[in-house]
């Protein structure tokens, strides 16, 4: 039996009570199917800064390190809100991104059948809709420099970001879009401003090339961000995977998720560079929401955007592709029973606290596994 490592960073708020959730997930798959996951448990954001003042102590980055998978749930709160700068809950999230050089950011944006009314588009517009939207995280403008304010001296002062990228990191975030573009409908559109860009010209020569010189069995389109943001809300079915840099990734990932209702249903994953010597990639999982204070320690926090995140990483770090198939079908079987948390309650539902609805989800996960 293989040993999976899992490092888990349940953090602050609601980010407490959904990991609770995945841990049963973790144990039932242990205890029925010899999974083989080995876990260990770390502080991140406002708890680690309670216990070591620091938003991650230096420890748990060496077990992220050496995990095969993190699984993080959120960060931060009002009793951290004037905490300094560099120690606030983020810095830890911002830290395991950087250290663990997770550069590419997979946002799926799912709209189960049993929710597609609750979207703010019309029904027929998101029902069924399946795209993921792969987001370069770790360059761009939010790193490039010089990144500054001047003052120029006559009253005024001016604010400077570099939007700057290097063949590299559009080859290795064009390779991962087509790598999992293989594994669902073989479509790419890469979005970047090539009109008014000049780093948007280099993107698009270098995902055509990549594509051509490695991946000419893939659909590649190319469009705009503007216009992919328009058609994005205009007719989203029409993507399959979307390729776009950090800061166009950031609003589009946001566009396309809420089209499938509320931010306890997304997950995410962040991934880095295969290791030359084992192909395995550094990762880490998480949730799309924050740590919720408003709703947090009441026990009616929704679970599934975590499960789902676990999911993404049974996929994409075990290659237990069946078994994740299994999960996302067992989400949508429980939200077809009519089982719902508050934030995605609806007429004629019952609606579940944490516990119940991590439970439910199990039960039919162990249901359609049997
Ligand atoms: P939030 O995502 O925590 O909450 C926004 C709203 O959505 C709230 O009304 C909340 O109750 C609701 N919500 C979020 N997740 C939910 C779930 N699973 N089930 C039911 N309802 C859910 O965002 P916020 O309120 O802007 O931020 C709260 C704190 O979280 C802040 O300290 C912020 O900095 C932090 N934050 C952390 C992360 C992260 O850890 N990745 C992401 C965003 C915000």
């Amino acid at each position: 039996m293989s040993v999976r490592k899992l490092f888990l960073l349940p953090g602050d708020g609601i980010g407490k009570e959904t990991m609770a959730e995945v841990r049963k997930f973790i144990a039932a798959m242990n205890e029925k199917f010899n999974a083989g996951f080995e876990t260990e448990e770390g502080l991140v954001g406002g708890s680690a800064y309670d216990a070591h003042g620091a938003a991650i102590s230096e420890e748990d980055m060496e077990k992220a390190q050496a995990a095969d998978a993190v699984l993080f749930g959120a960060v931060g709160g009002p009793k951290w809100d004037s905490v300094p700068y560099d120690v606030r809950p983020e810095a830890g999230l911002l830290r395991l991104r950087k250290d663990l050089a997770l550069f590419a950011n997979l946002r799926p944006a799912i709209c189960y059948p049993a929710l597609a009314n609750a979207s703010s588009l019309k029904q027929e517009i998101v029902e069924g809709l399946d795209i993921l939207i792969v987001r370069e995280l770790t360059g761009g403008v939010y790193f490039g420099s010089p990144k500054e304010i001047i003052d120029l001296g006559n009253g005024q002062k001016r604010g400077i970001d570099t939007q700057v990228y290097d063949t590299f990191e559009i080859e290795r975030i064009s390779a991962v879009a087509f790598e999992l573009a293989r594994t669902r409908n073989n479509k790419v559109c890469s979005m970047e401003k090539r009109n008014v860009m000049k780093s948007g010209v280099l993107w698009n020569e270098v995902v055509t090339a990549t594509h051509k010189a490695r991946y000419s069995d893939v659909q590649l389109d190319h469009m705009l961000a503007d216009a992919g943001g328009m058609q994005l809300v205009r007719w989203p079915k029409q993507f399959d995977v979307i390729v776009t840099d950090n800061l166009f990734g950031d609003m589009l990932s946001d566009i396309a998720s809420m089209l499938t209702g509320s931010l306890g249903m997304l997950p995410s994953a962040s991934l880095g560079a295969p290791d030359p010597k084992t192909g395995k990639r550094k990762a880490m999982y998480e949730p799309v929401h924050g740590s919720a204070p408003d709703i947090a320690g009441q026990g009616i926090a929704n679970p599934i955007a975590m499960i789902a995140s676990f999911a993404m990483c049974l996929r994409y770090s075990f290659n237990m592709i069946k078994e994740a198939d299994t999960l996302e079908k067992a989400i949508a079987n429980v939200l077809d029973q009519g089982i719902r948390t508050g934030d995605i309650m609806a007429e004629g539902a019952r609606q579940v606290g944490t516990t119940e609805m991590g439970d439910a989800i199990l039960a039919e996960f162990l249901k359609l596994s049997a």
